[in-house]
């Protein structure tokens, strides 16, 4: 191909993607047209997530506009549209304002011109990273919950290391649903129409001028779809959009809405990513050194690559194999609903042809979907698909590794549970997103200058030792008292809204205290979260809640499934709590957890408490969040937490197995809260006569001195990188088995 050949005597070897970042220069042109030349680098701030972690970042939009900035959910790109002239003029003549855009722009410019990492993968040849959902950021809502979060922490990460990374997703016209409870804590559901042109996108278009578009056969029809490039600091994350005319009402709502209610579309979804992503970075001239499939929804890939090569003369096993080589696949679920499957007559309908271009009859294809291949009743599931299809496998924490092996042993016949080469990769969260900015400022004085690029060396978070009590109290209780202020508020008007009595609105309104011990729980509302273990004994919680001495607040917040009852009735078990004494004013809901509300309160909460059903819980990450924070962690020993917990850096629950759920729920309740009124209570409320919970310190000291490092999305890259990408089969066999 000439235009490959141009590409390679143009540039020398270019430090970053380029596809599409012409498209994105363009968007930024257009953007600086509209605003006095003196703010034109905020034009070029705002098409790059990389603001959104950089210290003091957002500051520079909020000082156009603050009121604006939060109403346009911190889009930078609405609030440079929104703004009023008066306001861009004003902000033009801030010399301070200006001088610091300047330099956040050329920070940004300087991070995204530093060489590659060595290694395989390149700017030409990059790992694809494919994923349903990517939680880059709150503004741009495609995301549903923590496999997106995940997503998005890889991809900061990914930048921050150089590694030459892309993402491939779907750019959902309604995004996820937004919630909204009423008086009796049942869950509504409304979508918002996400329009592209004013999110931090652009449309990648060909050099003729005719958008870039690749098409999919799905349901006996060439479904076509376009691509939108979002910057994530130097990784460029491209969301496939079927909204394009060729295609029918039907066809174009495949990506309406994330986790689409209709099964057909659903599947439509699926395959739209998996095999939609590779036409569409093959068509812009990238060849992918190692496919990851984050999650089975885009299973498919792999058979696309190796359609494509049997398409070119090869021989169906030397294709298979060789997709197999290049990909890699990351389980994120041991519940049998994350693992969904499909009919014979679903996958006929949605992928009648594909089969036979991979060099399968249509049962032989099923075959690959099915743990055991010759049972005609199992469903097609993307989970088998995905370990069959790829070189290496993963669960996300240590104890989900065991799950999974055990769980997958069944497509290994032969091979003992211990020897199932699926490993893991615990998960981690990327630190410069999730820090707040007083618990950021204060590490910065005393890890040394850089300390986020070292953060998964434990010697990094050494210094913790060295801050005074007084610095750590002070700035907890300031995280505190922000996050009291947003709970009052939004406690206020979401009891307004869904027309809560008076005197319960300003029970919340003022009832919340900014120095007493704040409890956090908030994540999808699915049964084995066991949120109903909080109210399991209506008495004991009652008289933790009556505590005049040594209170307690608990803030809550998550979503259910749209389709899932049992998670929304569990919130209405909550809510029927609501007239016990002092609930009013000490226990709150907070509707529709996102992004946002979810960094207020892993940086505001004292203690961060979760639940699950062990084993359950692949790994969990709102804790390390917390963690982060100088939050303390009481959970189940599963997930990440079956390996952070140490006995001093926070508190554990039991994490065995127990076959009746019952008795499992009633002994854990207990455990709770004896563990809140005896110890956590106790410490917290044990002051020296500075005033200050010295023993308290003490743990949030060792949280962080343990959990900062080997939960940081940085140690977390580094074992892809070197674990995982950077492996060839042969040896994967042997650190499989040897796991
Ligand atoms: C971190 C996060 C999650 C995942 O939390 P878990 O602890 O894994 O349940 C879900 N949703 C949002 C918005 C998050 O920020």
């Amino acid at each position: 191909m000439a235009t490959i050949e141009a590409r390679m005597t143009q540039t020398a070897v270019p430090a970053q993607i380029t596809a599409g970042a012409a498209d994105i220069d363009r968007a930024v042109a257009d953007l600086a047209a509209r605003v006095p030349d003196a703010l034109a680098p905020l034009a070029r701030i705002a098409y790059n997530y990389r603001w959104s972690w950089t210290p003091g970042g957002g500051d520079v939009f909020a000082g156009v506009d603050a009121e604006r900035w939060e109403r346009s959910n911190n889009n930078p790109v609405r609030l440079l549209h929104e703004a009023s002239s008066a306001a861009l003029q004003r902000a033009a003549s801030d010399a301070d304002l200006v001088a610091h855009a300047g330099r956040l722009a050329q920070t940004i410019d300087a991070d995204g011109e530093r060489p590659p990492m060595a290694g395989r993968a390149t700017p030409a040849r990059p790992v694809a990273f494919l994923c349903a959902e990517f939680a880059v950021h709150r503004s741009l809502p495609i995301y549903a919950g923590g496999l997106g979060v995940l997503a998005g922490d890889i991809l900061k990460e990914a930048s921050d290391l150089a590694l030459p990374m892309v993402g491939v997703g779907l750019l959902y016209r309604q995004g996820y649903f937004q919630q909204r409870m009423d008086q009796s804590g049942y869950q509504h559901e409304y979508w918002y129409p996400l329009d592209p042109e004013r999110v931090p996108a652009a449309l990648v278009y060909n050099d003729d001028g005719s958008p870039l578009t690749v098409s999919v056969p799905l349901r006996g029809r060439e479904v076509v779809v376009q691509a939108w490039r979002v910057n994530v600091g130097r990784v460029p994350l491209f969301l496939l959009d079927a909204e394009r005319p060729e295609n029918s009402r039907v066809d174009q709502w495949i990506t309406s809405r994330l986790y689409v209610g209709d099964r057909a579309s659903r599947l439509a979804q699926y395959a739209l990513l998996g095999i939609g992503s590779m036409r569409v970075l093959d068509a812009m001239g990238m060849d992918p050194c190692v496919v990851h499939l984050n999650e089975g929804h885009a299973a498919l890939a792999p058979l696309e690559l190796a359609r494509r090569d049997i398409a070119a003369g090869r021989p169906r096993h030397e294709a298979f194999a060789a997709a197999r080589e290049r990909t890699v696949f990351t389980t994120h679920t041991p519940v049998g609903a994350g693992n969904e499957g499909y009919e014979t007559s679903e996958i006929a309908d949605v992928l009648a042809g594909f089969p036979e271009q991979v060099g399968l009859d249509f049962d032989g294809f099923l075959h690959l979907g099915r743990t055991h291949p010759d049972n005609p009743h199992e469903a097609f599931v993307m989970t088998p698909l995905g370990i069959k299809m790829s070189r290496a496998a993963n669960g996300v924490s240590r104890r989900h590794g065991d799950v999974a092996r055990q769980m997958w042993q069944p497509l290994f016949p032969e091979r003992p549970i211990d020897t199932v080469p699926i490993g893991h990769v615990t998960n981690g969260v990327h630190v410069p997103t999730w820090i707040a900015p007083p618990m950021r400022s204060l590490l910065d004085r005393y890890l040394g200058a850089g300390w986020t690029d070292r953060a998964d060396d434990p010697a990094t978070w050494r210094g913790v030792d060295d801050i005074p009590d007084e610095e750590l109290w002070a700035v907890r209780n300031e995280m505190r008292a922000r996050f009291v202020n947003y709970v009052r508020d939004r406690t206020a008007t979401h009891r307004l809204a869904r027309g809560d009595p008076r005197w319960y609105v300003e029970a919340g309104e003022h009832g919340f205290n900014s120095d007493v011990l704040t409890v956090g729980f908030a994540r999808r509302l699915a049964g084995y979260k066991r949120i109903h273990l909080l109210t399991l004994e209506p008495q004991r919680v009652a008289a933790l809640l009556e505590k005049k001495e040594q209170p307690v607040q608990l803030v809550l917040a998550g979503k259910a499934h749209p389709q899932d009852e049992e998670g929304k009735r569990s919130a209405q078990g909550l809510f029927a709590f609501k007239t016990t004494p002092h609930a009013a004013e000490r226990v709150t809901f907070l509707d529709n957890y996102s992004l946002n509300t979810a960094s207020q309160m892993v940086s505001g909460c004292d203690l961060w408490v979760n639940l699950p059903r062990p084993p359950l819980e692949a790994s969990g990450t709102s804790g390390m969040k917390a963690a982060v924070n100088g939050g303390l962690n009481l959970s189940v020993l599963d997930g990440w937490w079956a390996e952070a917990y140490d006995g001093s850096n926070g508190w554990a629950l039991p994490g065995d197995v127990v076959f009746d759920h019952g008795v499992q729920d009633a002994r854990d309740a207990a455990a709770l809260y004896d563990i809140v009124e005896h110890e956590i209570l106790p410490t917290f409320y044990e002051r020296d006569e500075r005033g200050i919970p010295v023993r308290w310190l003490q743990r949030v000291r060792a949280s962080l001195r343990t959990n900062g490092p080997a939960y940081s999305a940085t140690r977390m890259m580094r074992d892809y990188v070197d674990d995982v990408y950077a492996l060839q089969t042969a040896a994967l066999e042997t650190a499989g088995a040897a796991r």
